[in-house]
């Protein structure tokens, strides 16, 4: 059986290597500070920012969430952005996305000062990544290389193929690996056979939102596979079809009435992959810790440390 990468352990070791970094901060005058944005009632989008807040709690976080209405115009939400930037008590800003059609959301994502941009989405700090500067890098990718180096996955010299290009997930960490020194490959909806793509990966990171759909033979016997999709699967046929019918998995189902699935075959990668990620556990509470480190990391640098 393949080995399972403890996503909550790794950010359980991280938060309490970050609780120490807070501590000082607030000992040196403030708590590091955390502005949400999160517009409108967005279910997955309203669990996403309680999660958020709990970890901020949990570290002695300062935080404050601003509940935007869901006809919000880009102006209003500028508006909004341009306060908390000269806030000299908030070292973060998060927009949780997505937002509302009638929103500009790349105006929005161009206004949250770089220096404040928690989520390493800003322009500025995607040239920085490009380039290998400093600078905040986006939380799940970043996330992902934390959790391959605290398990000693070796990176370099290897081969890395990521399904999906987008640009907070695919992209950033594609161009993480590559700065890590792995041999990387993107792959998207267009490109032609996927399954024998992925195979040569030593290193495959599943970033589509395609539940399921990475099978044992996208999957190279002994890779390491990064599974960062998360759908939520409301039927009960395909979550029979998925887990072959198991009876725990049904009961779960029935019981929440859908169930997260990531874009690996559950099954498929505990009996083919030399590692892999779970869903839930894996990537998902890593998103979250890098954003804390993020937060600490900006109210460091803001305080002159
Ligand atoms: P996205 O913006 O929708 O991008 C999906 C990417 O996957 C696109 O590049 C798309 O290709 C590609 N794709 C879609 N279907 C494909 C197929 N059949 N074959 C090959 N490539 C395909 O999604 P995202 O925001 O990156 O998120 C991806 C998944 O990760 C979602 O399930 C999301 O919920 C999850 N996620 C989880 C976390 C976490 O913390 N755990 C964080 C972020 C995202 P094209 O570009 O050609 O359309």
């Amino acid at each position: 059986m393949a080995q399972l990468l403890d996503g909550a352990r790794v950010r359980d070791e991280i938060k309490a290597e970050l609780k120490p970094r807070v501590d000082a901060l607030r000992a040196q005058g403030r708590p590091p500070g955390l502005a949400v944005v999160l517009v409108g009632h967005n279910p997955a989008s309203e669990v996403y920012v309680r999660h958020k807040i709990k970890a901020c709690e949990d570290l002695g976080i300062h935080s404050e969430t601003s509940r935007p209405a869901e006809s919000v115009s880009t102006d209003e939400l500028l508006g909004s952005i341009d306060q908390l930037n000269a806030r000299h008590d908030i070292d973060g800003i998060l927009v949780q996305l997505p937002l509302p059609p009638q929103v500009d959301s790349k105006r929005i994502l161009l206004a949250v000062s770089p220096e404040k941009d928690v989520d390493g989405f800003h322009p500025c700090n995607v040239g920085a990544l490009v380039a290998g500067l400093p600078g905040p890098r986006a939380c799940t990718p970043a996330g992902i290389i934390e959790i391959l180096k605290r398990y000693q996955v070796p990176i370099a010299g290897r081969r890395a193929v990521v399904v999906g290009r987008s640009d907070i997930v695919g992209k950033p960490v594609a161009m993480l690996l590559l700065h890590e020194h792995a041999t990387v490959t993107i792959c998207h909806s267009k490109t032609r056979d996927l399954a024998a793509v992925c195979r040569e990966a030593d290193l495959l990171v599943a970033a589509m939102g395609r539940p399921a759909m990475i099978t044992a033979d996208f999957i190279r016997p002994g890779a390491t596979v990064i599974d960062v999709g998360t759908t939520r699967v409301e039927s009960r046929g395909e979550i029979a079809r998925i887990f072959r019918h198991s009876a725990e998995k049904l009961a779960a189902f029935d019981k929440r009435g859908g169930l997260l699935v990531g874009d690996v075959h559950p099954l498929d990668v505990a009996e083919t992959a030399g590692a892999y990620t779970p869903v839930p556990g894996g990537v998902g509470p890593l998103t979250i810790a890098m954003l804390m480190a993020n937060t600490v990391a900006s109210a460091e640098r803001r305080s002159g440390k």
